[in-house]
């Protein structure tokens, strides 16, 4: 009754109840578009190859290298790519850049299975590789899964041998191995985060020995053969390697309804997809729209791939440059501070499992709408980046007039964990920024679960930021 009732409607704050606010049209082109995403992401698991299909998307609807343009002008697209493992995409409105900037910033790395530079050892007869694991992970959940290797051996001459073992029809795949029940007793004592150490998590890759009795290690020695065979590397080759071992799961739509999507990496390539599909959909924004897929927020964005390098700063120092014609230091720092950025990076979903990590009035629910995050960190927001009120709104604003479903985040309870996104570096040159991104289920598993209507809403949500002018 007190529903149908106007002035109620008006003042009572009503999260969109999923599928049921959905129209028949508006559902047919979330599932379309979620096959498309489960189609890419099932290809795309590491943040090497996500570059790479993310940059054959870009030339395909014509963008172009940013070193390959003298000049650029109102609609030019162009991209950038950083060390094969980021990319900046930009379409340059008809406003100067140093007006400000529409940026989506997510990450194309996802919590995985490193190989240490020595892997290869060979214990009472079987051969393995030592891993070290890479981001936060529950390190029980890795063992006893299917696992792929992927990435790159770069010889002293420089030539890059790419790896994908593990995939393709007919390929083995890899494993690491757990005690059984029968003899686990002390391991089933332990506290679930030593259940399975670090140190154990070596993965199983052969157990035939070499013919020659005479060599040591013969099971070491016959994959080093095997290796040398295929790939024509030595030992010494898997030192300047970046290998990684990732869930060889497939991407599937989930449930009787198939209202989801369960697949190994979804944070945040789901958020990074749906960026990209946004800007490709950009023709003459107002204000530049600026889409940024970084590499290592999973590692605290170190490094020169990572989101507190100087790398976004040079990119977009020569988009000023080759907008503008000229270029100094005072420009770029216009730019940024008239700029606004999505961080758009996932939330945790609530999980009806697990109902006391969650305070149910500031949390998201599955399918129904991106998950807005203004502050993240913990311990009393410590960390955080907390977004301004003003940014807020405006944001609510663009989403409400798009018809973007949306609901307010926090990641947990007060005091019951935290985590962060790189909204802080971006905030840190000056930009206002927001954290806005799919709602998942099982958060940095090898099979996360994202509802379709989130999925959707990020790349929808993205897109209006793109092209709607804010001031
Ligand atoms: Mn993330
Ligand atoms: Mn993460």
């Amino acid at each position: 009754m007190a529903k149908e009732n106007e002035l109620y409607k008006r003042l009572v704050y009503q999260r969109k109840e999923g599928f049921d606010d959905i129209s028949e049209s508006e559902k047919s082109k979330i599932f379309a578009y979620c096959e498309e995403y489960r189609r890419f992401i099932n290809k795309a698991k590491t943040e090497r190859e996500f570059c790479v299909d993310a940059y054959k998307l870009l030339e395909e609807n014509g963008f172009v290298e940013l070193s390959r343009k003298e000049s650029l002008k109102s609609g030019d697209k162009v991209y950038a790519v950083n060390r094969g493992k980021g990319i900046i995409a930009a379409v340059i409105g008809n406003k100067p850049v140093t007006e400000g900037i529409n940026i989506v910033g997510s990450h194309i790395d996802s919590p995985r299975l490193d190989l240490k530079p020595n892997p290869l050892y060979e214990d009472n007869g079987l051969g393995y590789f030592k891993t070290h694991y890479y981001g936060g992970i529950k390190k029980y959940q890795w063992t006893t899964i299917p696992l792929s290797l992927r990435g790159v051996i770069v010889k002293p001459d420089g030539a890059q041998i790419k790896i994908s073992i593990g995939e393709n029809e007919g390929d083995p795949i890899f494993c690491i191995t757990d005690l059984l029940p029968h003899l686990a007793q002390e391991q089933m004592q332990r506290k679930l985060s030593e259940g399975v150490k670090g140190e154990a998590l070596n993965v199983l890759i052969g157990s035939i020995k070499d013919s020659d009795k005479d060599v040591k290690e013969r099971i070491k020695f016959n994959i080093l053969k095997l290796l040398n065979e295929k790939y024509d590397i030595c030992e010494e080759d898997l030192t300047s390697a970046e290998l990684e071992l990732v869930p060889a799961f497939e991407a599937k739509d989930m449930g009787l309804d198939r209202s989801m999507i369960a697949a190994y990496g979804q944070d945040d390539r789901v958020c990074s997809y749906g960026g990209l599909r946004a800007i490709l959909d950009v023709k003459h924004p107002e204000k530049t729209a600026v889409l940024i897929l970084t590499d290592k927020e999973e590692v605290g964005s170190m490094g020169n791939t990572g989101m507190k390098s100087a790398v976004f700063e040079t990119v977009i120092a020569k988009i000023i440059e080759k907008t503008e014609n000229k270029y100094n230091e005072l420009m770029l720092k216009e730019t940024f501070s008239n700029s606004v950025c999505l961080s758009a990076d996932v939330c945790g979903a609530f999980d009806p499992i697990y109902p006391e990590v969650n305070e149910k009035n500031n949390t998201a629910y599955l399918n129904c709408g991106i998950g807005i995050m203004k502050y993240t960190g913990s311990r009393g927001k410590g960390g955080a980046s907390d977004a301004s009120a003003e940014l807020v709104a405006k944001i609510r604003n663009i989403f409400n007039k798009n018809e973007v479903f949306w609901q307010m985040a926090e990641l947990g309870k007060v005091d019951c964990g935290g985590g962060g996104t790189i909204a802080q570096y971006v905030a840190n040159l000056n930009i206002d920024v927001l954290d806005c991104g799919v709602p998942v289920l099982s958060m940095h598993s090898p099979y996360e679960v994202c509802g379709k209507l989130d999925i959707y809403m990020a790349y929808k949500g993205y897109h209006a930021f793109f092209i709607d002018s804010i001031d």
